[in-house]
């Protein structure tokens, strides 16, 4: 094998799913994650289409089923905290059968759990310098002593720092699609059951929710705004900006902005996607948000992470290690499946905040409609067969079907869709 040692940055969702695969194929993944340990918090995320058969794969369904946040439905509530629209929660959450919902810090845990007795894991450090020769990448370290491996891999998100010192500072790359998102941990207040609330206001969003079994609730903050300058590690910083920008608040906001200040897992970041010619350079390869992070908006950057790291580690093994040949054929695996779950993620974006209030009081007509309409599944499943499973997701899984089956050998060359949409 050309390549062996591989070091990982970033340990959440992408980093460990491609730790388990490159495991599996017999290579030496090593993580290192700067956090001091496994990040908790997040929002509820979807695991759809071929990233369940990804899950499958790894044997993982179990798991994750028990993980199924099981959300019943949410209301939509006005100023005074009235509820003035309900959908069930398959349709809340626009999910198919076979999909599953499960919280981020769970998906992050269960990851973990399947790697962590295979897999070395350095938490509170991070890469400082990467110097590539012919045959491999020596790798400094902020605290560690420095190493020697074959190939780096950025799985370290939207802010990624393996890409910042491959391919230079992130702004000309990062794509702003003209809203900001927060979530947090809040007390469940409102004894919320696997139910959720929304509150709309010309340009922001307010959302609380508390899945299966948690004690607590989760608060969800989504308001419009031009690019800021802010420090995105500067977590005082962030709470001010989301502070101010709902300091005219109705409803609960005020007790919810005050919830904030003793969260223990506040997370904030632009709702931006990441956009490269090419995830690759040399010995060093991206892949998950820090490759092509499609923004929170496109409801896709989990699954893709998932894919992704499948894709990259099957490309490894079926080139028996060769970078050379394994990160180009990695690019062209997932390049259309990339491609339109990004366009998703710009046509979302420009949706989820509603800019006047007549839009609004339209939308809660909608809502209050839907569930009356005899022919509702039909218009649910039209906007998931658009949105969740486009053509190269089913050329895709045919593709890696064969490989498996071929003991990782059967990565041909691409073919053209068996079936337009399924
Ligand atoms: C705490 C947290 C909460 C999130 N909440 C949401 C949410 O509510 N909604 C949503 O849509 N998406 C959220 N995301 C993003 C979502 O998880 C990703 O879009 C998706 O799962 C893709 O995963 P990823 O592994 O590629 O990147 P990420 O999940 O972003 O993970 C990147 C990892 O790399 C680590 N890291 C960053 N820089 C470095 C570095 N220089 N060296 C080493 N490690 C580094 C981070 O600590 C993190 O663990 C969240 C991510 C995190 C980390």
């Amino acid at each position: 094998m050309k390549s062996n040692d591989i070091l990982i940055s970033g340990a959440s969702i992408a980093g460990p799913a491609l730790a388990f695969w490159l495991r599996r194929y017999g290579f030496n993944p090593t993580i290192a994650e700067r956090a001091p340990e496994l990040r908790p918090g997040g929002y509820k995320v979807d695991i759809r289409g071929v990233a369940m058969d990804v899950v499958d794969r790894m044997g993982l369904r179990a798991e994750f089923e028990r993980k199924h946040t099981s959300m019943r439905g949410g209301s939509f509530v006005n100023g005074e905290g009235t509820r003035i629209a309900e959908l069930d929660g398959e349709l809340f959450g626009f999910r198919s059968e076979g999909d599953l919902e499960l919280m981020r810090g769970d998906l992050s845990k269960i990851l973990y759990d399947a790697t962590k007795d295979t897999t070395e894991y350095i938490f509170g450090d991070y890469i400082t310098s990467m110097t590539e020769d012919a045959d491999g990448v020596y790798v400094t370290f902020a605290t560690s002593a420095p190493r020697r491996f074959d190939l780096v891999v950025g799985a370290d998100g939207q802010h990624s720092g393996v890409r910042a010192l491959t391919f230079g500072p992130e702004a000309p790359i990062t794509n702003h699609l003209g809203c900001y998102v927060s979530i947090f941990t809040v007390p469940n207040r409102f004894d919320l059951d696997r139910w959720e609330l929304t509150h709309s206001t010309p340009g922001k969003v307010v959302n609380v929710y508390s899945t299966k079994g948690s004690v607590d609730a989760k608060a969800f903050f989504l308001f419009s705004s031009p690019e800021l300058d802010y420090d995105y590690r500067d977590i005082d910083q962030q709470k001010e900006i989301l502070a101010d920008a709902f300091a005219d608040g109705e409803w609960e906001i005020g007790q919810l902005l005050s919830d904030m200040a003793s969260t223990p897992d506040f997370y904030f970041d632009s709702v931006s996607q990441i956009r490269l010619d090419t995830w690759s350079r040399g010995r060093t390869v991206l892949v998950g948000d820090a490759a092509y992070g499609p923004s929170p908006a496109s409801g896709q950057g989990t699954s893709m992470a998932l894919v992704g790291a499948y894709a990259l580690a099957g490309q490894l093994a079926a080139t028996g290690g060769d970078h050379t040949r394994a990160f180009p054929a990695y690019a062209e695996e997932i390049a259309d499946f990339v491609q339109l779950n990004q366009a998703l993620g710009v046509n979302i974006a420009k949706q989820m905040t509603q800019g006047k209030w007549w839009q609004i009081w339209f939308q809660h007509q909608m809502i209050r409609i839907l569930p009356k309409l005899p022919w509702k599944g039909l218009v649910m499943r039209g906007i998931m067969k658009r949105s969740r499973k486009p053509p190269t997701v089913s050329h895709y899984r045919t593709t890696n079907e064969t490989s498996l089956r071929d003991g990782h050998a059967g990565w041909g060359p691409r073919q053209q869709p068996a079936c337009s949409t399924s």
